[in-house]
């Protein structure tokens, strides 16, 4: 039997293509000292992938060309060389789009398939959820009885900030979204006071229509018209979680500033940059506080799976023209 793995082709110059991508068919390769061999069951498909494939100086190295696209994956370990670590265990990686890997056991983390799909892992329980739980608490100084805005919010980090922000007392929770089946899902389900379809009319208005009074917090998911309608909305010593820009990653040229930025001075809000990893100290606190939300069905999330790891590079090109409903995965 052989394994498979997808790798980067070559670097996307603007939005990616299934060129960019190779699918590969190796052999299953052997776990050598220290190490354990684990069959992937679910990928993680994420945007900050799309900053990978570049080249360009950033937070995360860039992907090799010819090499595997590294990221989240879960799956079940076969063999084993390693005390702690049986074949059938459940385990979590960062080794990524392969059917097949060969990881390290100190660089992998047990999880435990009862308490919840193991998928959750990878969103709401995972990497995305302590996101959303960092950067609304922790980065933002979220309070009782504020006006939350974010964007990006049928996403898989904003379904879960809105969510936060209103089972911890927001006053006003609004939500924009790119499809009127995702704003009906954040208002209907997920229980946003308010949403709108950014690609109905310029976000500016819809945010201070759905705002009259204003905004105190902004997660910003996606940067841009965005980011500019919320410092309009924002209250005077608001505050900004800078998680996202995705609607400035397929750009070719530096992005143009937020052109209302000098309001910051008569306003006094805040915005800062946040970045996931420095937030895992956070993780045992927030898995504490969420699972059991999750499992009580309080803190809603959803999933959006695609089959078969043959298809993941197209779903990273679904997830970036807005198909997933929260988290975006791949069942390999
Ligand atoms: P999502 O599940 O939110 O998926 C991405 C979504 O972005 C799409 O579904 C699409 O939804 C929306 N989108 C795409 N292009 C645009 C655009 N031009 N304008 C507005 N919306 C757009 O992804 P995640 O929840 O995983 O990530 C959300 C954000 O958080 C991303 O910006 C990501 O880079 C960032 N992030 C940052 C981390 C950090 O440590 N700083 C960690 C994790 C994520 P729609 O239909 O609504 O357009």
């Amino acid at each position: 039997m052989n394994a498979t793995e997808i790798r980067l082709a070559s670097r996307p110059h603007g939005v990616p293509t299934l060129e960019n991508f190779e699918i590969a068919d190796v052999e299953i390769p052997t776990p050598g000292e220290g190490e354990i061999l684990v069959r992937n069951q679910v990928l993680s498909v994420d945007p900050y992938m799309r900053g990978r494939m570049s080249d360009a100086k950033s937070y995360a190295e860039p992907y090799e060309v010819g090499k595997v696209m590294h990221g989240g994956a879960v799956g079940e370990v076969l063999e084993s060389t390693v005390d702690g670590f049986e074949p059938g265990d459940i385990v979590l990686h960062g080794l990524g789009w392969r059917s097949h890997a060969v990881v390290a056991a100190k660089h992998a983390v047990k999880v435990d398939p009862e308490a919840a799909p193991i998928s959750a892992y990878l969103g709401v329980l995972g990497m995305t959820g302590l996101t959303a739980y960092a950067g609304l608490l922790d980065v933002a100084e979220f309070k009782e009885g504020d006006t939350v805005f974010v964007s990006g919010a049928a996403g898989a980090v904003g379904s879960v900030v809105g969510q936060l922000a209103k089972l911890k007392g927001a006053k006003r929770v609004i939500g924009s979204a790119g499809t009127d089946d995702k704003v009906k899902w954040l208002t209907d389900e997920l229980g946003f006071d308010a949403a709108f379809n950014y690609k109905d009319a310029p976000v500016i208005e819809q945010l201070r229509a759905a705002a009259p009074e204003g905004i105190d917090v902004y997660f910003d998911n996606v940067g841009g018209d965005h980011l500019e309608a919320a410092i309009d909305s924002i209250n005077l010593h608001g505050r900004m979680a800078i998680c996202g820009m995705i609607s400035v990653y397929n750009n070719t040229e530096p992005a143009a500033a937020p052109r209302n930025l000098a309001s910051i001075i008569a306003k006094r809000f805040t915005m800062r940059g946040m970045l996931v990893g420095d937030h895992f100290a956070l993780q045992p606190q927030f898995v504490k506080e969420v699972a059991p939300l999750v499992a009580a069905g309080e803190l809603k999330y959803s999933e959006t799976i695609v089959d078969g790891i043959r298809n993941a590079p197209q779903a990273f090109l679904d997830l970036l023209g807005g198909a997933n409903t929260g988290k975006m995965l791949v069942r390999v």
